[in-house]
């Protein structure tokens, strides 16, 4: 038999002969090299995989919650070290991006970004919302309320846009890299004007609830990627004295990501045992899926709808590429994703792949994942409206067509307060319920099963970002693609450069044209 090996596979050249440099290359040696490309997203595939075996075949073992800690110590390691990079990511790039590109530019990438995200948000809740009607989740789970984990604290609607606003602008810097302002509520005794007199002459007091404001555990991620757009935007209006500090950001980022590179590798690995441990660590799973089964099946449906079909369609739809081929070369990041549940955690991988496999370029990459990573989650919206309609079928509620217009604006709005923090979407689901008047006691039912809807959520909010920047990159390329007039006015500024006060919209044109480094080409957008 033939060994499989590229070189040894190929027809010896005859003496005398030079091989052509355009002799294609053999089977074997395609195979290898299409394998050599492809081995982190064949392994991390393998570790989800492989963690899902794992799981089943521990499972039987029954450990005790000390052994299944120990037992996810490497994925635990894995979600230490994204956590890790995360800071000096979202920081670095953010500064650096916005300071490499001119505020104008900045303004239309960003405002293209924001309405990509803002559609593809509402279509996803809208999605989320008939899937609910139709396959009715809500019937016949009432065999298991009251069962779950307790509720979040629900949070008036105002409240959760104050504090939303209050963490755009973080008091302190420092503290914002672990902390986040929330409003929480003590009751206290009404004074005697606020009793109630009943028709007996009964007083029933009646406590009141003071909302106060506390900083609660969790990077305040919203403060930070604001601030660093606007220092960014701050440091290039320096001109030249802000060159060293852009200098500095830019080498920091790139430190990072090859700390990103490294950590890569051992993704499969620490997937494999995240997935392991959440498997073995499952309480009752037949008993989860027959009664919450439906609310299931219709939040993954519609992720694989909006991830496999909408999204996709919209990328064709602008660049007519191949949006599959785009979405193997994240393979690796959506994998990621299944397994930390975390939209943060997931970008320094995600921005290794949109350069590395789809061609996405540094500044629009790392300008716009952050953002998408903090703003954009089409998966988290998709799950809450899925989960509103639910609760209401829970409790008998006919919802009108004002609660479900209701429902699709504060899921989308809700869904940018969301962290990209395992179960990051459930503690906003509050707002929606408070919005259209149903209990928030049922969010524990929502909880039970969080771990599992989590992971699609989670996949389809990255896969979200990742779709927005390669859109921006062919808006970027085409908007930046040498014309005939930039041509003809490369011609007339040659004419021109005698002339002391050439005009200098020419001489940005010539830049475009006459081969300056990216980062100025893109600043001419
Ligand atoms: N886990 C999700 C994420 O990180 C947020 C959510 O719970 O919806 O994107």
């Amino acid at each position: 038999m033939k060994e499989c090996n590229g070189d040894a596979a190929e027809p010896p050249v005859p003496p005398g002969l030079h091989r052509s440099p355009e002799a294609p290359p053999s089977c074997c040696a395609r195979s290898r090299r299409l394998l050599r490309d492809n081995a982190l997203v064949l392994l991390t595939v393998a570790g989800v995989l492989l963690g899902a075996a794992l799981g089943m075949a521990v499972r039987p073992l029954d450990l005790d919650e000390a052994q299944i800690s120990r037992f996810s110590f490497p994925g635990e390691l894995l979600l230490r070290l994204l956590k890790m990079i995360i800071l000096p990511l979202v920081v670095c790039s953010l500064v650096s991006g916005a300071a490499s590109l001119q505020p104008a530019a900045l303004g239309k990438l960003g405002g293209w970004a924001m309405l990509f995200f803002l559609v593809t948000t509402l279509l996803a809740s809208g999605l989320g919302v008939c899937l609910a009607l139709l396959i009715r989740p809500g019937d016949g789970a009432q065999t298991q309320r009251g069962e779950g984990e307790g509720p979040p604290e629900a949070k008036e609607v105002v409240d959760s846009f104050l504090d939303l606003v209050r963490n755009i602008f973080p008091s302190n810097l420092v503290s914002a890299a672990f902390q986040s302002y929330s409003t929480s509520y003590r009751t206290e005794a009404a004074n005697s004007s606020q009793d109630n007199v009943s028709a007996h002459g009964l007083v029933n007091r009646t406590d009141i609830k003071v909302p106060y404001g506390q900083e609660v555990e969790g990077m305040n991620i919203l403060g930070l990627v604001v601030f660093a757009i606007v220092f960014g935007v701050a440091l290039r209006k320096l001109g030249e004295e802000g060159e060293i500090l852009i200098k500095f950001f830019n080498s920091f980022n790139e430190a990072t990501m090859v700390l990103v590179t490294w950590i890569m590798w051992y993704a499969p690995l620490g997937i494999m045992f995240l997935v392991a441990g959440k498997i073995v660590e499952m309480k009752d799973v037949i008993l989860l899926f027959t009664s919450l089964g439906k609310y299931i099946c219709c939040c993954i449906v519609g992720h694989v709808i909006h991830g496999l079909i909408i999204l996709p369609l919209i990328y064709f739809a602008f660049t007519r590429k191949n949006p599959y081929r785009f979405l193997w070369g994240i393979v690796t990041a959506l994998a990621t994703a299944f397994g930390t549940s975390s939209s943060s955690a997931t970008l320094p991988l995600m921005m290794k792949c949109v350069e590395e496999k789809n061609g996405v370029s540094k500044q629009i990459s790392r300008f716009i994942l952050p953002i998408g990573a903090t703003v954009n989650m089409d998966g988290a919206a998709l799950f809450q409206c899925v989960a509103a309609v639910f609760i209401a079928q829970l409790n008998s509620f006919d919802l009108n067509f004002i609660q479900i217009i209701t429902i699709l604006v504060t899921a989308t709005a809700s869904s940018v307060g969301a962290a990209g923090i395992p179960a990051g979407g459930v503690l906003t689901l509050a707002i929606i319920l408070e919005a259209v008047g149903l209990p928030t006691n049922d969010i524990s039912l929502i909880l039970a099963v969080d771990w599992l809807v989590d992971r699609t959520c989670t996949v389809l909010n990255v896969e979200g970002d990742a779709f927005g920047a390669g859109l921006l990159q062919v808006y970027s390329d085409r908007t930046a693609k040498p014309s005939f007039d930039d041509v003809t006015l490369m011609s007339v500024q040659v004419v021109n450069e005698d002339q002391p006060e050439g005009n200098p919209l020419l001489k940005k044109d010539v830049c475009v044209v006459d081969g300056c480094s990216p980062s100025e080409k893109e600043s001419t957008m």
